[in-house]
Parts: structure tokens; sequence; C-alpha cells
């Protein structure tokens, strides 16, 4: 298992994109075969530099979330990046999970603070728990043995009430305590990409700024995503996506071609890579990675 700094290091020396697929741990067995069985195999033929999977705030999600990484660690003998929140947890519970994460022969970690409980409208932490992702960062590196990643909101954060450039120093504090890359929310406007790559030059932070991209699939699944991370829909695109709303292959169709024309864009700019929230399917991501002639598509 590869550490995943050492993948962007590389990526950067021989000018080929990092690729790689965010998967969710499925709540139904269905759902789970139809990962394991069918979009897994298809996304590994598009031969991917790593995948990550999500992690939940209760019990049964952060088993499902832990199973997940075991079969693509241990079965798919691929790279995997397991994320962790501090939801609902004391340093030392993040710890005995950090353990087991480490038995399924993970070394890569994406550390976050994760949301509030839907029964909490702030973020609290429990008693010995963490306030911050980087009180996580700040401990993954005195265990050791981690590459450590962190999330980045092109847009900031949408609790963050001192506004974007407040979230951004929050970011490069978190950065200074040791992250090895960020990975960004999901935003539809490269621009917002560019100025928080314009704030990494300014702040000297050298570490990869890797875009994270959403092929869009429905209308309204994606005005959900969006009201729920305060990313922006550009008018043209909400426009766009009106004039296909009733139509779902036509919506998936524009999906793949504002991906397409959104990855072209960040990757001539210096993007180390694509982050592709691939919302546990393959087709529209291996229209986009053929389309871009990332990989071979077969
Ligand atoms: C790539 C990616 C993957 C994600 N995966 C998951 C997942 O698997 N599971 C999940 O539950 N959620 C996930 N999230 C969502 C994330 O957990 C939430 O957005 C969460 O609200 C913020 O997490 P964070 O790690 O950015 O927190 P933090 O960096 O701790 O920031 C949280 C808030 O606190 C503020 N802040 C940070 N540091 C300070 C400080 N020192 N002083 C004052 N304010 C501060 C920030 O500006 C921000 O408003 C993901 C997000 C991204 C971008």
């Amino acid at each position: 298992m590869d550490l995943i700094a050492e993948l962007y290091e590389r990526g950067r020396a021989t000018g080929r994109p990092v690729i790689s697929f965010e998967l969710f741990p499925p709540k139904t067995e269905q759902g789970w075969q139809q990962l394991v069985r069918q979009a897994l195999p298809e996304l590994m033929a598009l031969a991917p530099d790593y995948f990550s999977v999500t992690y939940g705030a209760g019990g049964s999600t952060q088993e499902r979330s832990l199973e997940l990484v075991r079969v693509l660690a241990k079965d798919f003998q691929v790279n995997t990046l397991a994320h962790l929140t501090c939801v609902n947890a004391t340093a030392r519970q993040i710890e005995e999970v950090l353990g087991q994460f480490r038995a399924a022969g993970v070394r890569n970690i994406l550390a976050l603070r994760g949301d509030p409980p839907p029964e909490q409208k702030e973020f609290a932490p429990v008693e010995g728990g963490f306030s911050y992702a980087y009180q996580l960062v700040q401990l993954l590196k005195r265990m050791g043995g981690f590459s450590v990643g962190v999330a980045a909101f092109p847009e900031g954060h949408i609790a963050c009430r001192e506004g974007k450039r407040a979230d951004w120093e929050h970011l490069a504090f978190k950065i200074g305590c040791g992250a090895d890359f960020a990975i960004t929310q999901l935003f539809f406007d490269n621009r917002h990409y560019f100025a928080l790559q314009d704030f990494f030059r300014e702040r000297g932070l050298q570490v990869p700024l890797v875009p994270g991209i959403i092929p869009i699939l429905s209308a309204a699944q994606i005005q959900k995503f969006t009201a729920l991370c305060g990313a922006e829909i550009p008018a043209a695109l909400a426009q766009r996506l009106a004039e296909v709303a009733q139509n779902e292959a036509a919506t998936v169709r524009l999906g793949i071609e504002y991906a397409v024309e959104q990855c072209r864009g960040l990757l001539g700019q210096g993007a180390p890579g694509i982050h592709f929230y691939c919302l546990n399917k393959a087709h529209s991501v291996r229209e986009i990675v053929g389309r871009l002639g990332l990989r071979r598509v077969t």
C-alpha cells in the first residue's frame, strides 16, 4: 500500500495526474453487492491511484466503512484512503479506530472533524473528544506512519461565520499541523478553486490541493448536496439543468460534459489530479476519464 503523499510526489515528478475515486459504504445488502460485483470492478479497470471511503457518524455506519476499507485494501489490494471524523468520539476511541484501520493495512487517513449530528445545531465535542480536524491531524502525526489528508473548501466552509478567508486561514493552520494533502469540497465554478490555489501560493502552502469533482446524476440530488455544503450552482449550469430536469439520461450526459470541461480547465492550471465523487457508480466517471485521455477505457 502506497502513501498518498508519495503518489502526489510521483505525479508531480512525471506530470501524470493522480486519479482517485470516493466511495461510500452502502446501507443495504443489494447496494453492497452492486458496488462490489459491478461498480468496483469497472472502476478498478480505470486503474485509479487510490480509492477513498467515507465515514459516518454512528455505530453501524462506522462498521460498514471499516468493512469497505478492508475489502479494498485486502481483497482488491488497492491504495485506500480511509476518512475519519471526530463526531461522538473521544480521542481514545479515535485511536482505537485508527488501530483497526492500521490492522486492515490502511496507511492513509483523511482527517475530518465531521458535521454535527442531526440533534445538534452546532458541533460540540464529547468530553475528551476533539473540536477541530487539526487536533486529529496532530494525533495522527504523533502516532506516525500515516499519510494525512484534510478537507478544503474553495467557497469557504458553510459554518464559518467569519467568512471564506477566515476558513482558509484555519485550513492553512490545519496543514501546518502536518497534513500532506488537501481534497476540496465539490464545486462547479473553477474560479473558486483557482482563488484557493492563489491563497496556497500566497501563503507558501506546498501540499497538493486536489479538486473534488462530482459528475451530476440528477438535478434534485445536486440541489440537495449543494444546499448542504453551501456550494454555488452557476446560473448557466442551473439553466442547462432545468432544461433536462425531466430526462435522466440527458441529465447524466450534461453531468459528464460539464465535468469534462471542469477537469480540463483544472488540470490545465496545475491541479495535481482529480478526486471524483463517484457516488458508487462507474458509468459517468468512465466516460469522463476516457474523454480526458487520463486512462484507456475499453
Ligand atoms: C473531501 C471531503 C471528504 C469528506 N468526507 C466526510 C466523511 O467521510 N464523513 C463526514 O461525516 N463528513 C465528511 N466531509 C464533510 C466534513 O466533515 C464537514 O464539512 C465538516 O463540517 C468540516 O470538517 P473539517 O474536517 O473541514 O473541519 P475543520 O477543519 O475542523 O473545520 C470545521 C469548522 O471549524 C472552523 N475552524 C477550523 N479550525 C478552527 C480553529 N482553530 N478555530 C476556529 N474555527 C476553526 C472551520 O473554519 C470550519 O468552519 C467531507 C468533506 C470533504 C471536503
